[in-house]
């Protein structure tokens, strides 16, 4: 059975905290790197219903995408959320790890798994790190639609492709324009849409996408954009983490178990429909 310490480290070969933002806070939040490890429950957010699933799984780790705390904090005291999430994991024994914007940045990322996930053939990245010389990595991903599709069955392969939630997905444009080159990024990707219209693309997938941002995008090129929840376009790199941890727990012989959370923990629980013709 592995030490905690040497499944972070194992982690970190794969997520390096250096390729992570400045801005970011990424790696142990809490936990002893001198204790075993034989669970790892792998999730997008750090919130109370992931820490009662890995209470109630009898996890030792879990691994999140968003961080708990991104700026400084004074009090851990269980009268927060936060706080209340702090003492469940230390009260059952159980660490938390953040790999968040250098898993973004890894190759393969979270806009890999989002874009094998909707059926995309990935070409490259959206915005290249300049820190990598084989320009593999980076934020976002390009990828091809083989063969191409219109815009309203692509978004039905995304709805299809990733795990429901009440959101649905939000498609801006022509639904019978054909799309066969898109720009993918999981999470929020209001920020790269220079990039998206420097890439020439048919369709942005992505997800948070505000007003004018889409506005200004849709009306300065015609490029098509589909919405998905935040959570649901950063869920499928979950597999591909617990792919790569598996990958050297079974090479060093650790008698490790892991799991993905399939708990919705995206904060929209409803959609209501409109009667409503375009
Ligand atoms: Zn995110």
């Amino acid at each position: 059975m592995p030490k905690l310490s040497d499944v972070i480290t194992a982690l970190e070969e794969v997520y390096p905290p250096q390729w992570a933002e400045s801005w970011d806070a990424v790696g142990l939040v809490c936990g002893d790197p001198q204790a075993e490890v034989s669970r790892v429950l792998f999730a997008v957010d750090p919130v109370q219903a992931v820490v009662d699933e890995a209470v109630e799984w009898g996890a030792d780790l879990v691994v999140t995408h968003h961080p708990l705390y991104l700026r400084g904090t004074t009090s851990v005291a269980a009268t927060t959320f936060k706080g209340r999430v702090v003492h469940t994991l230390i009260t059952n024994g159980i660490a938390l790890h953040v790999a968040h914007t250098n898993a973004d940045h890894a190759d393969p990322g979270v806009s890999d798994a989002l874009a094998e996930a909707v059926g995309l053939r990935v070409t490259g990245p959206l915005v290249p790190d300049p820190t990598d010389p084989l320009g593999r990595r980076g934020t976002g991903r390009i990828g091809l639609l083989e063969p191409p599709l219109t815009l309203s069955a692509f978004a039905a392969q995304v709805a299809e492709g990733l795990p429901a939630t009440a959101a649905g997905v939000r498609v801006s444009g022509d639904p019978d324009r054909l799309i066969s080159r898109v720009a993918v990024c999981g999470g929020s990707g209001d920020g790269f849409f220079a990039e998206v219209r420097a890439a020439g693309v048919d369709a942005y997938l992505t997800a948070d996408l505000r007003h004018h941002p889409a506005s200004e995008a849709t009306e300065a090129a015609p490029v098509a954009l589909v919405d998905a929840a935040h959570w649901a376009t950063e869920w499928p790199w979950l597999t591909l983490a617990e792919r790569a941890l598996r990958a050297v727990a079974d090479k060093r012989g650790w008698a490790v178990e892991t799991k993905v959370s399939h708990r919705v923990t995206d904060p929209w629980t409803a959609h209501a429909p409109m009667s409503f013709t375009a």
